[in-house]
């Protein structure tokens, strides 16, 4: 086994301990890897903004080999990076509860921003969202996104269901409901959605229907909500089958 003399240290080690280098003749670093390692260690503590510097360009220009290798290193380790994260997870909810809320503060405006775009560009899903926050407060489990939105509108003829407007005075567009109160407990479901105006809406407000509308109201929007569910049902499996 070849060997070499560090100047530093001054042992005679196996030529394993010292770094590979090109620009030398042996092909191997003048120091042994301890002392290339001491050395760098106290530079890096004399100088911390220098070695940041340092390992920022460093890391910048092997960045596609960095990269490579980390994928490399995901996609091999998987599992166990997996498991790692879920003890971390597990171990330190304080750490992690500091994390996220150091970020949602430090993003509050741009995410106030966003929302408002989001909300614009998918009023159908904002709405959604609210519905699913207000049946969540009142601890109703609902499940009634903007596809099922789309269904019930189209149902209704995007019409309201009591006056057959399709705006109401001040010109707002019709919003989807609950025909039995959250209030009293109901989820929005596709059995239990209508499409109202505002006033009308506002005239129910969380009451029972019995109590604030007539008969002849009652019977036609029951029988129009048990349309409603069968057609929904029927697509339902049509999609299934055709899946
Ligand atoms: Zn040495
Ligand atoms: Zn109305």
């Amino acid at each position: 086994m070849r060997k070499k003399r560090c100047p530093h240290c001054r042992i005679t080690k196996s030529i394993d301990m010292f770094y590979r280098n090109r620009n030398t003749a042996d092909g191997r670093s003048v120091w042994c890897g301890q002392c290339k390692r001491i050395e760098s260690y106290n530079r890096r503590r004399k100088d911390p903004e220098m070695a940041k510097i340092i390992h920022r360009r460093s890391a910048y220009k092997h960045r596609d080999k960095r990269r490579a290798y980390s994928r490399e290193y995901r996609k091999v380790n998987h599992d166990e990076l997996i498991a790692y994260t879920a003890e971390y997870r597990r171990t330190h909810p304080e750490e992690i509860a500091i994390r996220n809320a150091a970020q949602y503060n430090a993003n509050i405006e741009q995410r106030r921003e966003y929302r408002k775009l989001y909300r614009a560009l998918k009023p159908e899903i904002g709405r959604a969202n609210d519905r699913k926050r207000r049946a969540r407060a009142r601890g109703v489990k609902e499940c009634f996104g903007s596809k099922e939105s789309a269904f019930v509108r189209a149902h209704w003829n995007n019409e309201c269901a009591i006056c057959g407007k399709t705006r109401d005075e001040e010109g707002r567009t019709l919003a989807i409901d609950h025909w039995y109160p959250l209030s009293k407990g109901y989820a929005l479901t596709i059995k239990n959605a209508v499409l109202m105006c505002h006033s009308c809406n506002a005239r129910k407000g969380d009451q029972y229907p019995i109590s604030r509308f007539d008969y002849q109201t009652i019977n036609r929007i029951e029988q129009a909500l048990d349309m409603q569910n069968s057609a929904w049902e029927k697509m339902q499996l049509c999609s299934l089958l055709t899946n």
